[in-house]
């Protein structure tokens, strides 16, 4: 994008509005509150300094990959601004990543220390939520943002994490590029290992949309997601990219 003959990061633009954003008074309390120590800490992260705030995007727009997950953890990106980092679902998922090589390294403790390749993580909502449940109106609140980075990257394939990651993800896509999924039964419902084909809206060519299992705790504490369940969405995702 160009605005006064220079060029714009759009990655920059969209971080900056997310973070900045206070649409949700309710999330934005929870999270200023786990930061300031109002509610009770997990006593491994109970000194460290919490981000507190909306997180953005982690990775750069365009993306031949993009991830859209539910929210931030309340001790995940809530403390690191990296989306999935910090805790047991960031593990899984990075470990993932990297293997189909999405990610230069399988995890990241730090700013700066992993970045991730044709590949970008976003959510449903920015900020963590109590119980990790949004309500109806916050994530129609946060919904703008996924429009914004879904045209912004341009992804050749969209990786829902979870059932309500996938209905957002094919409703944002309904919405910015003016098709229908069906209603009713003629709607994909989310399953494990659930793919969509369109012809893309952001760019030319087909857009491949896909549907796991949430990297929950409980999800891979049960066996219901197996790292081998993961792994073969990855390869899935990493030929379809290609
Ligand atoms: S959830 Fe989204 S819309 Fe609500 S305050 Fe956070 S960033 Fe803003």
């Amino acid at each position: 994008m160009k605005k006064f003959g220079f060029e714009i990061d759009e990655t920059d633009q969209i971080a900056d509005a997310i973070i900045a954003c206070r649409k949700c008074p309710r999330l934005i309390e929870h999270c200023r509150s786990i930061a300031a120590k109002k509610i009770m800490r997990r006593t491994s992260f109970g000194d460290e300094k919490y981000w507190g705030r909306p997180v953005p995007n982690f990775g750069k727009l365009p993306a031949k990959l993009l991830i859209v997950g539910l929210a931030p953890g309340a001790h995940g990106s809530n403390r690191t601004s990296r989306m999935f980092t910090g805790d047991d679902s960031g593990l899984w998922l990075y470990r993932a990543l990297h293997k189909a090589g999405f990610s230069e390294t399988a995890g990241s403790n730090r700013v700066g220390d992993n970045r991730l390749v044709e590949c970008s993580i976003t959510a449903v909502i920015h900020c963590a939520p109590p119980g990790n449940k949004p309500s109806p109106d916050e994530i129609e609140r946060c919904q703008p943002f996924l429009l914004k980075t879904l045209q912004a990257a341009r992804p050749r394939v969209i990786l829902a994490l979870g059932g309500l990651a996938w209905t957002s993800t094919l409703k944002a896509v309904e919405e910015t590029a003016g098709i229908s999924f069906g209603r009713g039964k003629a709607r994909t419902p989310f399953k494990h290992g659930a793919h969509v084909d369109v012809n893309s809206p952001y760019s030319s060519g087909s857009m491949h949309l896909l549907a796991s299992y949430h990297v929950s705790r409980q999800n891979t504490n049960t066996g219901r997601l197996t790292e081998a369940m993961l792994d073969d969405v990855f390869k899935t995702a990493r030929a379809l990219s290609s």
